[in-house]
């Protein structure tokens, strides 16, 4: 039967964009299926908006300490709605710079809901599609808990949608989005409580991240609560919302409580019954090394695939698919070790590599661990003076680096490059023999004993 596309793309974000342009600059011919905005969650709801209300942020925690530096500074308070509004205006103006780059590359763009009715078919607007190659790259979304009244709350999706910052929030969760977004709201001015499963935040992460993190947010005014297991969420007769625990405890006033619980992968219409294509034990689709799930030409990328859920790496996983498939790179794929990331919370985070517990687990007692703890030359004339930690984890004889762990202010920038030299392989001796850049928080790494 004839085909009417090389590629089918399902889902216009981070992953089936990048994976469409890719195809088209080898020649295929390309279709992106999306039913809502283009550039999907990171653009919309995730990386671009969140950065720029870290933004926001930070120039609080300046203004902040802009006093300490001989400013005197008279703050009249901030306009959460103006702020909103250029930061949507921006977002607006992305979606179109996106639409513009897949005219420019000659691919189709249907805007409508897809389905897969069988391994070479998609059906989309009343009629069906069909190609070689169907790529699924359907993004996540956030998980609402089961519980009375969790329709009261937000998620982060709801959060890029406040018109105004509300006087009081409960941000339940204790990952990265869980973090970002209680800095933000406590940075400029609302009080923030963070509401956690367990006993600590960041807990996928090298522990003394979050423990420093929790410690730096209590010092800043944020309310952290502990062993906490929501059971339902109600309005009182006042309005305001009550955040109910299953040991009794009872969270609140707050004007609004946002749920960061985790993602789920964005699949409920998508027909991979129809396919009988195999998901996961958290419902993620399953695919090998290449992309590729259980059903041959029919891959997933990026956070719906469920792995290392970012933005490089959705459009790394669809770069790579395109060059293979149709660029004759026949072992291109994407290798998801070493993957560096960054939590933007206050101050930053960057992660790289092993943890020391995991490097201990692959390496035994081959492993050396450097750290260093400092109050950074910023703070050291500031009233307020969070520290910055890093560790370095190495592995072998030869101190190979497998893992750098940063919070401290810089550590977002800091990180891309040493992430390079721990993909080459480097030593703690390449680090040491490195001439340090001063004074900068980034010499620690390379100064360490
Ligand atoms: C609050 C937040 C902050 C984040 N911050 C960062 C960050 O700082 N750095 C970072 O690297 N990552 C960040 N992420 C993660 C990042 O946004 C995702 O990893 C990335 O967007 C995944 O890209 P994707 O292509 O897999 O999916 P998505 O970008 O989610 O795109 C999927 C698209 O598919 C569409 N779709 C779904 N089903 C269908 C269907 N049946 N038919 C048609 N279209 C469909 C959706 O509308 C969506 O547009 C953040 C995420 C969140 C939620």
């Amino acid at each position: 039967m004839a085909m009417d596309y090389d590629l089918i793309v399902i889902g216009g974000g981070s992953g089936g964009l990048a994976c469409a342009q890719r195809a088209a600059e080898h020649g295929a011919r390309a279709m992106v299926i999306e039913s809502h905005r283009l550039g999907g969650t990171c653009v919309n709801v995730g990386c671009v908006p969140k950065k720029v209300m870290w933004h926001a942020a930070q120039l609080a925690h300046a203004a902040h300490d802009a006093r300490d530096y001989g400013f005197d500074l008279a703050l009249q308070g901030h306009d959460w709605a103006q702020l909103k509004a250029r930061r949507d205006a921006y977002v607006a103006r992305l979606n179109g710079i996106y639409l513009a780059n897949l005219e420019k590359r000659g691919v189709t763009l249907l805007r409508e809901r897809a389905q897969l009715t069988a391994s070479q078919s998609v059906a989309a607007g009343g009629r069906e599609y069909r190609a070689p190659h169907i790529v699924i790259a359907t993004g996540g979304h956030p998980l609402v808990p089961a519980i009375p009244g969790a329709e009261l709350g937000i998620t982060s999706d709801g959060f890029f949608e406040l018109p105004a910052r509300p006087a009081g929030v409960a941000i339940v969760g204790s990952g990265y989005v869980a973090v970002e977004l209680a800095g933000v709201f406590s940075a400029l001015g609302s009080h923030t409580t963070l509401v956690a499963r367990g006993e600590r935040l960041l807990r996928t992460f090298e522990p003394f991240l979050g423990e420093q993190l929790a410690e730096i947010m209590r010092d800043e005014g944020v309310e952290l609560v502990t062993q906490a297991t929501p059971t339902a969420l109600r309005r009182d007769a006042a309005g305001q919302l009550r955040l109910e625990l299953a040991d009794g405890r009872h969270l609140g006033p707050f004007d609004c409580v946002l749920w960061a619980i985790g993602r789920l992968a964005a699949v409920g219409d998508l027909g991979l019954k129809n396919l009988r294509i195999v998901r996961d034990s958290m419902g993620f689709v399953r695919t090998d090394a290449f992309q590729e799930t259980n059903v041959s030409g029919v891959y997933a990328i990026g956070d719906v695939a469920g792995r290392a859920q970012l933005t490089p790496v959705a459009i790394a996983a669809g770069r790579r698919l395109a060059d293979r498939v149709f660029g004759g790179q026949n072992e291109r794929r994407l290798d998801y070790d070493n993957i560096p990331t960054v939590i933007f919370s206050h101050p930053p985070i960057g992660t790289v590599g092993l943890s020391e517990a995991a490097a201990r687990h692959q390496f035994g007692a081959a492993v050396k661990v450097y750290t260093s703890r400092f109050v950074p030359l910023y703070h050291a004339i500031t009233t307020q003076r969070p520290r910055t930690m890093m560790k370095l984890v190495t592995a072998g004889a030869e101190e190979r680096v497998v893992g750098i762990h940063v919070i401290g202010p810089g550590a977002d920038e800091l990180l891309q490059g040493f992430a390079v030299a721990i993909r080459m392989g480097a030593t703690k001796r390449d680090l040491d023999d490195t001439v340090a850049i001063h004074p900068t928080a980034a010499e620690e790494l390379v100064t360490m004993r």
